[in-house]
């Protein structure tokens, strides 16, 4: 078995900061030592010198869509791409989305997803389901997912009617179902019906540019659905998590419904805290480049960017994850153009989520260790990850990030690994980058190459437990 030595680095996890080496043997950490005692454990194949930088868990980004179909084309990053991408940023697990199709099983959507993932993913993975039935089939479904296959969250959506949108009646049997079961249910909380008149009117109007995407879907749309799911599963005694919340008034829901002692949790994600609906209205004279910003929720006004540090900050938002779902401008975004409503709904993101918040930790906006906490050990400890994924410790999957805080980046096309013809942080420069990336004990990425032997296939499928908060 490889005996791999991090030596002399600083280990960051969700509550300490201390100077260890820490000790990998196969695909485990098995030690965490005293640099000043290292004889006394003898020699390691391979040593990582991290002196001056930080040894941090592999982060875990539980929101992504690779190969998603929407809208008449698909998510241009596959398994393949999209996880080498996000080592390349050091995010070693994936929780990407599997697709109940209407009128199909629960278990054909998770065949499908399986089928798309397996020999191509190059980290761990796991999947959420996405129910757009809850009938007396997916019901009854949903235990042999989460006993069996790992499978411990399910989405649902109050928004696209017609394609996701399910009614509170049957939003509610899933979550007291969930609740029997132990699972999670994930809502996108935007109310979809009256949002589909806005989107209908502003067109009939002539009103086709990308911004639109924003003026159609308002902040209270997601704030009201937000209150509903909360108020529904305070009714079905369960906990319910907010998939990407975007605004304030969405999160002064969670916080009010936390406040009252409610398992309420919310995600946020880094489009939220770095872009705006000033990017939607694309740059003067080309109104069309803020399709590249186009996602759901919407970007929000910059205002909102403080209220969800805040959030991050306070602990009323848990986790960022990127709802990593790109569309290239070229053949993909083009097919929104001269009707918004027709833009692929997605931004690329997997690759730069830490990037992007250690510029919150160099800002003081979070600690670091509140950066672990929100990009690792939360979302293993909410999805069924932890301990294996999600900290630095003895027996942990040894899914380390090796951060040197003074490796300065420029972010854009050329330097990223997303298979996307545009970045949303072209040029955008920023401090602090993995010098080392380990999953399971390979040394996958250093120095912004990968160097692992095996790459498509070398992710394994985590099975993951049942909600334990
Ligand atoms: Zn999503």
């Amino acid at each position: 078995m490889t005996r791999t030595l991090i030596s002399n680095g600083t280990v960051v996890t969700a509550s300490d900061t201390f100077a260890a080496d820490v000790w990998i043997e196969g695909e485990r950490i098995v030690a965490l030592t005293d640099p000043s005692q290292r004889a006394a454990l003898g020699q390691a194949d391979r040593t990582i010198d991290a002196t001056g930088q930080y040894v941090l868990p592999g982060a875990i980004d539980a929101h992504t869509h690779m190969e998603l179909p929407f809208g008449g084309t698909t998510a241009s990053d596959d398994f393949a791409t999209g996880t080498i991408a996000a080592a390349h940023g050091g995010t070693t697990t994936i929780l990407d989305f599997a697709i109940q199709q209407k009128g199909g099983s629960l278990r054909a959507g998770l065949d499908a997803w399986h089928a798309k993932a397996e020999g191509k993913a190059a980290v761990d993975y796991g999947f959420h389901m996405i129910m757009t039935e809850a009938n007396a089939e997916t019901l009854e479904g949903m235990a042999a997912l989460v006993r069996d296959d790992g499978v411990t969250s399910f989405k649902m959506f109050m928004a696209y009617p017609g394609v996701f949108l399910v009614d509170d009646q049957q939003i509610f049997r899933a979550m007291l179902r969930a609740g029997e079961l132990g699972a999670l249910i994930t809502m996108h909380a935007e109310i979809g019906l009256p949002i589909d008149v806005l989107v209908q009117r502003a067109l009939a109007e002539g009103h086709t540019a990308p911004v639109y995407h924003a003026l159609t879907r308002p902040e209270v749309a997601e704030a009201t659905g937000t209150e509903r799911a909360i108020a529904l599963a305070e009714m079905a005694k369960v906990p319910v998590y907010m998939v990407h919340l975007s605004a304030q008034r969405a999160l002064e829901r969670v916080m009010e419904a936390r406040d009252r002692g409610l398992p309420a949790y919310a995600e946020t994600c880094p489009q939220y805290l770095f872009c705006s609906e000033d990017d939607l209205r694309g740059t003067p004279g080309d109104e069309w480049q803020g399709a590249g910003y186009v996602c759901t929720p919407p970007l929000r006004p910059a205002h909102h960017h403080e209220h969800l540090w805040r959030g991050l900050r306070n602990y009323d938002l848990q986790t960022v994850a990127t709802d990593h779902c790109p569309f290239c401008m070229k053949d993909q975004k083009e097919l929104g153009r001269g009707n918004f409503a027709k833009i692929p709904n997605g931004m690329p993101g997997v690759e730069t989520r830490l990037y992007l918040l250690w510029e919150g930790v160099r800002a003081g906006k979070i600690s670091m260790n509140r950066f672990v906490e929100i990009t690792a050990t939360a979302p293993a400890k909410i999805f069924g990850l932890y301990p294996k994924k999600g900290t630095i410790a003895v027996g942990c999957d040894a899914d380390v990030v090796v951060w040197d805080p003074n490796r300065a980046k420029t972010l854009g096309v050329d330097t990223l690994h997303m298979r996307v013809d545009y970045s949303p942080f072209e040029g955008r420069q920023i401090v602090g980058a993995p010098s080392h990336v380990l999953s399971r004990g390979d040394l996958v990425v250093q120095d912004d190459q990968w160097v692992a032997k095996a790459r498509e296939g070398r992710g394994r499928f985590f099975k993951r437990g049942t909600f334990a908060l």
